[in-house]
């Protein structure tokens, strides 16, 4: 049967694949704690920037002295950024409080829709598209693969399947209640974000010198910059740089905490915030708002089936009585995932905060009562696979969301050496590879080749207060009064 072309449609208003309400915003205490074993870096990383051209041919290519560059969060984004940095010559340590892709990471849909970008956006989604395709080939990876996107919206209980004038659906496991189903976009792709998350971490991990630590980072340690200018008014620019990351490490290796924790300093020159929505804790570390909303949504996953297997398609569905606008992702073992759920719960930063009810992947909770209104919602369009005796998994994870729902992307102006990669909201898996090569470029190169980090600037959220009298390296990123 043929997909019908048409062209590739912005999602419904009714999907969580789209821009949010704005968080409110806190002010932020700088913590500043110097660690006295840390070298000062003359190599240290330069500012947030781009350059006109891509330089993949230096990809292999390894500085005279890298950094000491610890990653915080093992998500996607961070094992992406340790990634790319090992492409340049560069090992990282990563500092994770629960277990790689523990959170959002490993729990995703693993939707990919290089086309789907605003005027923004667009270059992250093409051209992050196109790396992972180039990943599924560097890593080997099973479970990335094309598939074709419908549209469909469920009868809503109105009985019988397609109504009888309309097209049958192109799956046939589509074989429930079952208005519309049609093509979307036929360029798009999947991935399981579980294996491209611990591949990107396994193949980090192999370079001498590279490094997980499993344990809670608690804060950075800064000191200040001494600038060589004769002028006072230079020399106390106010600039600080990186040394150390303060961690609560667990003693147990595997990342399940046995209770024993010792409070560790790892000396560094570079720290990359990457800790999905909890990377609000920055905020205090380096007295730049970090605004952020988590937003914790179910998924379930129904058992395998060989219809799927045999003719996979993702399906965008529209909003229906039960208030969820499903999307449904079928994987490449013919297990199918479904998010969009409805009921999301927005989780504010009070809550992400140490000592909030959310401080932590391992406190993130699951809506029964979304999960039985999807199972019906699904079990309606897909008697086949939904209507079997309900789903085999459910669980849930919480999306970081900055009020712009836009990425937080760069250096931390007045911070020598603070790199952010997080607030990827609905795209993280599909934004993770360009996220973290441009990130790896800012720390080799001191600017970004590879993307346009304009609009995803840390320093975007700083209040009036906070730039006043800020610089980063020699450039003034906020008025000087
Ligand atoms: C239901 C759902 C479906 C989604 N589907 C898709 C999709 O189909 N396609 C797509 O592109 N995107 C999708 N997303 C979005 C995507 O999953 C996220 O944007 C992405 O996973 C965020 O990755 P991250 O690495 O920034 O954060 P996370 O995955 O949240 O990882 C952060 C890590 O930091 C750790 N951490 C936190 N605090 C500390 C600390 N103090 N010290 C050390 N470690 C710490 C955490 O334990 C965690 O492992 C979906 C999201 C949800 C919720």
């Amino acid at each position: 049967m043929s997909l019908l072309p048409s062209s590739p449609a912005r999602v419904s208003s009714a999907s969580p694949r789209r821009p949010l309400r704005r968080a409110p915003r806190r002010g932020g205490a700088v913590a500043a704690r110097a660690a006295s074993d840390a070298r000062a870096s003359s190599d240290a990383p330069g500012r947030d920037g781009t350059s006109s051209s891509s330089d993949d041919a230096r990809d292999d290519a390894k500085p005279r002295t890298p950094p000491r560059v610890v990653i915080l969060g093992g998500g996607i984004q961070g094992c992406a950024t340790a990634y790319y940095l090992s492409k340049r010559g560069i090992p990282s340590t990563i500092v994770e409080r629960v277990s790689v892709a523990a959170a959002a990471s490993g729990k995703a849909g693993g939707f990919l829709a290089g086309g789907w970008g605003d005027r923004v956006t667009e270059p992250l989604h093409a051209k992050s598209a196109a790396l992972h395709e180039a990943l599924a080939e560097e890593l080997a990876l099973e479970t990335y693969r094309k598939i074709p996107t419908l549209s469909v919206a469920g009868g809503d209980g109105g009985g019988g399947s397609n109504s009888s004038n309309a097209a049958p659906p192109p799956v046939s496991w589509l074989d429930g209640d079952v208005r519309r189903a049609e093509l979307m976009d036929d360029t798009t792709a999947q991935v399981t974000p579980m294996e491209l998350t611990t591949r990107l971490h396994e193949e980090a991990m192999k370079m001498e010198g590279a490094e997980t630590i499993y344990g809670e980072a608690e804060s950075v340690a800064l000191e200040p910059v001494e600038n060589d200018s004769d002028s006072d008014d230079a020399k106390d620019s106010g600039e600080r740089r990186v040394v150390g990351v303060v961690v609560k490490k667990q003693s147990s290796a595997a990342g399940v905490s046995d209770g024993e924790e010792e409070t560790i300093t790892l000396p560094c020159d570079v720290c990359v915030v990457a800790m999905g929505p909890w990377s609000t804790r920055a905020s205090a570390w380096f007295g730049v708002d970090v605004p952020m909303t988590g937003v914790k949504s179910v998924s379930l996953e129904f058992p395998a089936s060989d219809a799927v297997k045999a003719e996979p398609a993702a399906l965008f569905c529209a909003e229906d009585r039960n208030g969820c606008h499903l999307e449904v992702y079928p994987r490449s073992t013919g297990e199918v995932y479904v998010c969009g759920c409805g009921g999301s719960e927005y989780v504010d930063e009070a809550r992400l905060m140490p000592g909030g009810d959310l401080d932590s992947a391992e406190k993130v909770w699951t809506d029964e009562t979304r999960v039985r209104a999807a199972s019906d919602s699904f079990g309606q369009l897909s008697r086949s696979v939904g209507g079997r005796g309900g789903p085999a998994r459910t669980q849930s994870c919480m999306r970081p969301c900055p009020p712009d729902a836009r990425p937080i992307i760069g250096a931390v102006p007045g911070v020598r050496g603070a790199y952010m990669n997080c607030g990827h909201n609905c795209w993280g898996i599909l934004w993770a590879p360009i996220s973290g090569k441009v990130v790896s470029e800012l720390v080799a190169d001191g600017k970004a080749a590879s993307a346009d980090l304009t609009h995803f600037a840390p320093g975007r959220f700083m209040t009036a207060a906070q730039k006043r009298g800020r610089k980063m390296r020699d450039v003034n990123v906020g008025e000087q009064w």
